[in-house]
């Protein structure tokens, strides 16, 4: 509810308003005016600060976009009250002390927003009423929720890469942006401007996201694809951001030196030719009818893109009718976001319930009055921990407002206080764990509270399941129901035991005849052979993800030097920082585990990083090359970005990654950048491979 409801606006709540003169009843609602319109600049400037710096909002976007209408329309209401650093009046939050700024030659803005037909013909009308005589045309465009960057490029070369910031002063993350594969590093083609900014969205695919929140511990996992992307930018380490799949999107010329273009629409097809990814779904519009077909499809086909959207963006194409129509606060009168409402539905949380992590950690989820979110039925989501349940003051019995973020994992978003009866009960964690009983502890500097018990039925199992899964052994043919079988038959109560299992212990389960149990034996065997880092990853040391176990066998590549290395050895590793390097430290000293590792090496499990293999830095890209290279031969660098663990395509398809071009590219050029594949020459090929430590011969 907002404050202005809860204020009272006229007299006081003690009857006693005659008392007061006219005057004074107007100078009292003036002072609370102000007092709410302070309040609302301080929500909004916290919330800004918690959604532009941290990259951890506190407030969902519908809650936030409320605020800022209010306050908009106060300030609409009273001029007087506009201040030139209020939020109305100013973009995103300034960037953090400790990242070069960059200032930028010409402003970065936001954009206006339109939720309905009426409101984008409000805004079609504004323009027509500065430009009576003008016919305009339109570019549709995906709004695609990521974080805006502007690319400088001098004599071709990409030099700074800065994100908005306050719009003037924005963060130069020109090493991390490097590392994003989407963004050229030289321009290509014919028309290479002296000097231009070129201007995008940096965004994380709704499948990389997923990836990384699972690798996540919950008190880190990301809220939305959007925060993870700036979150993921916004390393001082740009290992980190190469490692978290990153792509980009450019949709527009910030300036442009030595060469002109008069459209939004050339203006996108020259980004092309440079071999930038532009948008596939960008669209022409002669009218605004075409632009409200546009929206309408796009509401419900966003759902079937890898990547999401909260919206589309309009724009008026001509370049010289945007200047004249110039701009107003901080967004251009000449463009304008058309958002599409959130997800969001309310439902009842029936209790609150935990399951203990593969690391102890205890989990509580939320059981819920089962609810359709667009097409899926949603009867639980993850609370994360006790401190974002206490945060959000969730109670049993609320209703609440339930949204599945990054489209995909349903989250409480709130409770509904207004539909609250008193009967609620506020939740506390319990005690001891539900599984075995001992009681749990809680660490002062995390915020996950733990089973510390390492032989709980739940963790075991947990842990078991996750050996075994795809990102670790990939023990495949053994799944999350075997391996419940085969720890109740009491066949494999660690890990290593799966590798004493026997044919007629197999054959004795339920359901499992011959030829399952020969594929199980051959799976477990193969396992043996996984890269070192995957079974650090499978070994369930709190706080490794994948990414971490990368890190740490880049610099360790056997177990020996792993179990020699002092802490501060492993938290010096750049990207593993202190919590992790201690709890790996702390894990490797125990005897049990020390156990374990000795009773897998026995049985022959890898335990040595080999030479960079499939499971490298380019595992899930593929590469197609077309022309002639003039530093390598073809075959070569196929070798080269295979030994990276790229793989080489047969042909252009959506679905390819990169399309390298040397000299003479036939079609495969012209067909790529129909599929909206990103291109790119043999001098970004040459970077990427000198960045990986790769060199190729002629
Ligand atoms: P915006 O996101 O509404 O629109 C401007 C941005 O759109 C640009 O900066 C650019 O990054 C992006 N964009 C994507 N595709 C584009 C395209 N094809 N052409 C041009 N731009 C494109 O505005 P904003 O100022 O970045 O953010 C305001 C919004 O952010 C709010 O409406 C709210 O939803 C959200 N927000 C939420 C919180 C919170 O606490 N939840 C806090 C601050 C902001």
């Amino acid at each position: 509810m907002s404050d202005v409801q809860d204020t009272p606006w006229h007299g006081d709540t003690e009857g006693n308003s005659s008392t007061l003169s006219l005057e004074q009843v107007e100078d009292n609602e003036a002072t609370r005016l102000v007092a709410h319109v302070a309040d609302l600049r301080r929500k909004i400037e916290e919330a800004n600060y918690h959604y532009y710096v941290q990259d951890k909002p506190t407030l969902t976007d519908a809650e936030y976009d409320q605020l800022m209408l209010e306050l908009q329309h106060i300030e609409k209401e009273h001029p007087e009250l506009q201040t030139p650093d209020s939020p109305t009046q100013r973009v995103g939050a300034g960037p953090v002390q400790d990242v070069a700024q960059h200032r930028h030659p010409v402003p970065m803005l936001s954009l206006a927003n339109a939720r309905s037909a009426e409101e984008l013909l409000a805004w079609h009308k504004r323009a027509q009423n500065i430009l009576p005589n003008a016919a305009f045309t339109y570019v549709c465009e995906l709004k695609i929720d990521g974080l805006a960057m502007a690319l400088t490029y001098e004599k071709g070369k990409l030099t700074i890469g800065a994100s908005r910031g306050d719009g003037m002063v924005g963060e130069d993350w020109t090493p991390n942006v490097r590392t994003i594969r989407t963004i050229p590093q030289t321009l290509r083609g014919e028309h290479i401007p002296e000097r231009v900014e070129v201007r995008g969205e940096i965004y994380m695919s709704t499948k990389s996201f997923e990836r990384l929140n699972a690798e996540m511990s919950n008190d880190k996992l990301f809220a939305n694809p959007r925060n993870a992307a700036a979150g993921s930018l916004r390393q001082k380490d740009a290992r980190i951001t190469a490692a978290r799949r990153l792509d980009f999107f450019a949709y527009q010329l910030g300036y442009l030196d030595g060469i002109s273009c008069a459209t939004q629409w050339d203006a996108l097809q020259l980004l092309r030719e440079w071999g930038f990814a532009v948008n596939p779904h960008i669209q022409p519009a002669q009218s605004l009818d075409d632009v409200l077909d546009y929206c309408k499809k796009w509401e419900q086909e966003r759902f079937n893109l890898p990547y999401e959207i909260d919206g589309v963006v309009i724009k008026i194409n001509d370049f010289a009718q945007q200047q004249e129509l110039g701009t107003v606060a901080r967004d251009p009168r000449w463009a304008i976001a058309f958002k599409y409402p959130p997800t969001q539905v309310a439902t009842r949380l029936l209790d609150i319930r935990v399951n203990i992590g593969r690391t102890g950690s205890v989990n509580p989820w939320a059981l819920l009055e089962p609810i359709n979110i667009r097409g899926v039925t949603v009867s639980r989501a993850s609370l994360h921990n006790e401190g974002d349940i206490q945060r959000k003051d969730l109670r049993i019995g609320d209703w609440v407002l339930v949204q599945r973020a990054g489209e995909v994992i349903p989250q409480v978003v709130k409770p509904i206080e207004e539909r609250r009866t008193g009967q609620e009960a506020i939740y506390y964690l319990p005690e001891r764990c539900p599984v075995c009983d001992t009681p749990i502890i809680r660490d002062p500097d995390e915020a996950m509270a733990y089973c510390p018990n390492t032989n709980c039925p739940a963790r075991i199992l947990e842990s078991l399941i996750h050996f075994v899964s795809k990102g670790a052994l990939d023990i495949e043919s053994i799944g999350e129901k075997m391996c419940q079988q085969l720890y109740h038959a009491g066949y494999v109560k660690s890990v290593a035991d799966f590798y004493t299992l026997t044919r007629e212990q197999l054959l004795a389960l339920e359901g499992i005849k011959e030829k399952s149990a020969d594929n199980m034996l051959k799976a477990i065997e193969a396992s043996k052979q996984r890269p070192f880092y995957r079974l650090l990853f499978g070994l369930n040391i709190r706080h490794m993800g994948e990414k971490t176990a990368q890190l740490i066998t880049a610099v360790f590549p056997d177990i020996d030097s792993l179990l020699a290395a002092k802490e501060e050895e492993i938290t010096d590793i750049p990207g593993i920082g202190p919590e992790i390097g201690r709890s790996v430290h702390a894990w490797l000293q125990q005897e049990e585990n020390r156990a374990l590792i000795a009773c897998l090496r026995q049985y022959g499990v890898n335990m040595r990083e080999e030479q960079r293999s499939a499971d490298g830095p380019l595992a899930g890209q593929s590469f197609l090359l077309t022309g002639r290279l003039s530093s390598m031969t073809r075959p070569l660098a196929e070798e080269a970005i295979k030994k990276l663990g790229g793989t080489i395509a047969t042909g252009v398809s959506k679905s390819l990654n990169h399309l390298i071009v040397g000299e003479d590219a036939g079609s495969k050029l012209a067909k790529a950048q129909k599929a909206g594949v990103p291109v790119h020459d043999e001098q970004w090929l040459l970077d990427l491979f000198k960045e990986h430590g790769v060199t190729v011969g002629a």
